[in-house]
């Protein structure tokens, strides 16, 4: 791990959602940073650990790292967010925030195979995505993904991830969830 970039991490994140957190997330009705904080605030009151906590809040600072289109999906264009973000984050954090984010996408798919209430819960950009991921998982893709480590954290960072697009939910600020970024590990 990259020390100096563990220092400033903070700030980098602060840095980052405040020149690119107010673009659209993805076709939903919320921005990125809107998106991140309700994703983070559904970890808290589930008494996530700060680890998690922290995951949630910059589980999607890929989309914030590339200069494809908010709409990109729409064009037949995955932006492979989640690998973007794990290896910025990797400079920053150790796995325990790294591996659920980078397994978020790969949760949605395993969800689908797993879950029989799930797909029909998620939005409609959520659906044209996961086209462009893979699909649902196979029966085999499921048994190896849930021997994976931080297979159930990316689990349950999904489901705050699908949950975090409530137009005009009330939440704290990124300053207050900059402490769990901070205790992160
Ligand atoms: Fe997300």
């Amino acid at each position: 791990m990259a020390c100096t970039a563990r220092s400033t991490r903070v700030d980098d994140i602060l840095e980052l959602f405040a020149r690119h957190g107010h673009s659209e997330y993805g076709g939903e009705a919320v921005t990125q940073l809107e998106h991140a904080l309700q994703a983070a605030f559904f970890a808290e009151r589930q008494a996530a650990p700060a680890n998690l906590i922290a995951a949630a809040l910059v589980h999607d600072v890929g989309h914030l790292l590339h200069s494809l289109p908010d709409d990109a999906p729409d064009q037949g264009i995955d932006d492979a967010h989640e690998i973007l973000a794990a290896r910025w984050l990797a400079d920053r954090f150790g796995p325990a925030v790294c591996e659920p984010v980078r397994l978020h996408v790969t949760a949605k798919r395993y969800l689908c195979a797993v879950d029989d209430t799930y797909f029909g819960q998620l939005s409609a950009p959520s659906v044209l995505s996961l086209g462009l991921q893979g699909g649902p998982m196979t029966p085999e893709e499921t048994r190896e993904f849930e021997r994976m480590p931080f297979a159930q954290e990316s689990v349950q960072l999904r489901r705050w991830d699908d949950a975090a697009k409530v137009v005009d939910l009330q939440t704290p600020g990124i300053d207050y969830y900059a402490k769990f970024v901070a205790l992160a590990d």
